[in-house]
Formats: structure tokens, sequence, C-alpha cells
């Protein structure tokens, strides 16, 4: 009976192991996660119902709800029709609270003069991150766009002046003002604005929906529609908008959805 029992459990590893392959994923996706898979090319992928878009060589991209459920259920359709469903296993992450006080009245609950402004930044970034240019950078390797402490965490709950806010999308980096920050993939800047919340912002799209935004710059020093490579600069950190000192605002996103930036770099 037990020889029986591990020879089940082996064939049914054997087939998870292959459907991974298939897909070119990791073993295990994380909540908040960003994935690149590799399949053959002429095949198709779905993501739940929703179809990605894969590069003529077979390459694909998406990221995982910050809150997504233990499982997620993905499809392959192989050059020659075959059809394999696949369920993965997602890990979940551990967020933090995280309260911050001394922040100027104003700035958190913003004074009614300012709310057409917030809704018109909103919708210009929403615009911007709807991008979904054939751009494939988003293959590479990101590198840090500065490098020092993390005064924030993406996920963490924020309480700002005792008042409960929306979850912190990004990850922060303390470093002084004035750093250079640099591309961390290549792609095209797809906005520059300042914005209430944010200051001066930045989006550079990567391809496939795959894109990042700065915010809180001092300076930006590139412009809507040019092509940065990665390691280019494009500005300097500050304390724009909502800050309470100078520090980057790193955010990654695959078209809306926000994902982890920390999952994404090396040391
Ligand atoms: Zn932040």
């Amino acid at each position: 009976m037990r020889v029986f029992f591990s020879c089940l459990i082996m064939i049914c590893m054997a087939a998870t192991a292959q459907a991974k392959n298939l897909l070119g994923l990791p073993d295990e996706l994380i909540q908040g996660g960003f994935y690149v898979g590799k399949v053959a090319p002429g095949s198709a992928v779905w993501l739940g119902e929703k179809s990605l878009k894969i590069s003529p060589e077979g390459y694909y991209a998406f990221g995982l709800h910050w809150r997504q459920g233990s499982m997620v259920k993905m499809k392959l359709a192989t050059p020659d029709g075959s059809i394999f469903p696949q369920r993965l296993m997602v890990k979940k992450q551990k967020y933090d609270v995280q309260h911050i006080d001394g922040l100027p009245p104003k700035m958190v609950t913003p004074p009614k003069e300012v709310l057409a402004q917030i809704s018109q930044d909103s919708a210009r970034v929403k615009k911007a991150r709807t991008a979904d240019s054939d751009r494939q950078n988003f293959r590479g390797t990101f590198i840090w766009p500065v490098r020092g402490r993390i005064s924030g965490n993406f996920g963490n709950h924020r309480i700002l002046n005792g008042t409960p806010k929306s979850p912190h999308m990004g990850m922060d980096i303390a470093v002084p003002q004035g750093t250079k920050i640099v591309a961390p993939l290549g792609g095209v800047v797809t906005m520059v604005s300042d914005l209430y919340y944010t200051g001066n912002t930045l989006l550079i799209d990567h391809g496939y929906g795959v894109n990042t935004v700065f915010a809180h710059m001092s300076t930006v020093t590139v412009k809507p529609g040019q092509v940065v490579r990665q390691g280019d600069l494009i500005g300097t950190v500050g304390a724009t908008g909502r800050a309470t000192g100078p520090h980057l605002h790193w955010g990654l996103n695959w078209y809306k959805q926000r994902l982890n930036p920390a999952l994404v770099l090396g040391d």
C-alpha cells in the first residue's frame, strides 16, 4: 500500500513539474509577483480568462494581485492544438501596518479646491498605465533605480496622522535629496507630470503592459516619448508632493495591476 501511495505522489509531482516547464514559470508564485514566462513560439497562454500577449519568440509577462488567492488558473495552448489547463500555487505575502505622523493636514485630507486636480492627476496616470507597446524591455533583469535603505514596503497599510489610508502600492527608498535616479530597465517615457500627491512623477513603459513609476522627484531629466536604456539618468530624488522627506517612491505595474517592486530586485 505504501509503495502504491508514493508512486501516485511521484506521478503527480512529475506532471506538475512538466506543466511549469511548459509555461516557463518559477516553481512557486507570490502575491504581487511579476513574471516573465516563455512558451513555444505560436502558443497561447491565459491567466484566468485573460488571454496574454505573447511575443513572436514566445515570451509573455503578467503580474499577480497583491491579495491574490492561494491558487491561480492558467491555460496553455501549444501550436499543435493541445490544451494544458494549469493550477499554480501562490505564496501569501505578509503586509505590515505603517504609521506616519506629522504630515501637513492638507496632505492627508486634501482641501476642496485641489480635488479636481487630484482626479485629473489620477486620470493622467491611469491613461499612461494603459500603454501596451510591443517593446520587449520587460524581458531584462531590473536594476535598482537608486541604492539605499527601504523605508516603506509594498502593501503596507498606512495610517497617516492617525487616519487609515489605502495601502502603499510601491517601495520607498530613502536617500539624500539630489541622488541620481537611473532607469531600472530600458523603455520609453510615457508621462512626466507634477501631481498633487506624488509630486514630480515619471512613468516608463517597458512593453507588454509592464511599466514603472517614479514619484516625489526633485528633477526629471527626460521627456515624454524619449527612449531610455537601462542605467540612463532619468532624474534626481526629492520630496515633492506628499512626502515627509527625500525618498524615491518606485512602483511596478502590469497594466492596472500594482506589483511588488522589491520582488524583482536582486541584491
Ligand atoms: Zn511611497
